[in-house]
């Protein structure tokens, strides 16, 4: 079934778990990873994964990323609970450094959780499209208007000049109804 680009967003997870799939070899903490954040994050959830409790500069040393990236990546991925950190006193050192862990049995509820929000934010955007009309000059480039914006400037697009009229967003309708029933389906609901 062919969807329209608002969809694309909320495809994002259910692409996200084919990869998943597809990717068997990789662990999917690390694919998870990758996902959120691209090749650094992929790097630095292996590095964790090959020496639990890793320090920053053990895993600027395993990467060869720099330390500022690192650290960036890291508590990007501890604000959603998917690595934990302890402050321990480095021997050699002196001070303190963090070590870090990886908390793989999140990964589940991470995708779950993410689903859920899509599902919200699906559910929301349905109502929205179900109660209200809109308008478009048939630019690709220009932004769909409501009655009362397109009223507002006499039903000429504001950016190009040319008269908008109301467009039929039943199959926009019809996607979003789509795909919050397969998420519901992936989410147990129905
Ligand atoms: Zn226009």
């Amino acid at each position: 079934m062919h969807q329209p680009r608002v969809l694309e967003k909320f495809n994002f997870i259910a692409i996200a778990i084919n990869l998943m799939v597809s990717l068997e070899y990789e662990d999917s903490f690390v694919k998870l990873a990758g996902i959120l954040g691209g090749e650094e994050y992929v790097k630095v959830t292996r590095a964790l994964l090959n020496n639990e409790n890793s320090t920053d500069e053990e895993i600027a040393s395993a990467t060869g990323l720099k330390i500022n990236i690192i650290r960036k990546v890291l508590y990007d991925l501890f604000s959603k609970s998917l690595i934990t950190g302890i402050r321990v006193r480095d021997p050699k050192k002196g001070w303190f450094v963090y070590r870090w862990r990886a908390q793989r049995e999140q990964v589940d509820t991470f995708i779950e959780n993410a689903k859920r929000k899509a599902l919200e934010r699906l559910k929301v955007r349905l109502e929205y499209e179900q109660n209200h009309q809109f308008y478009h000059c048939g630019n690709k480039s220009c932004r769909k208007m409501t009655f009362e914006e397109a009223l507002a400037s006499f039903f000429k697009c504001p950016a190009c000049g040319k008269v908008m009229n109301l467009i039929n967003n039943a199959k926009l309708i019809e996607s979003i109804k789509w795909k919050i029933n397969e998420l519901e389906k992936e989410l147990k609901i129905k």
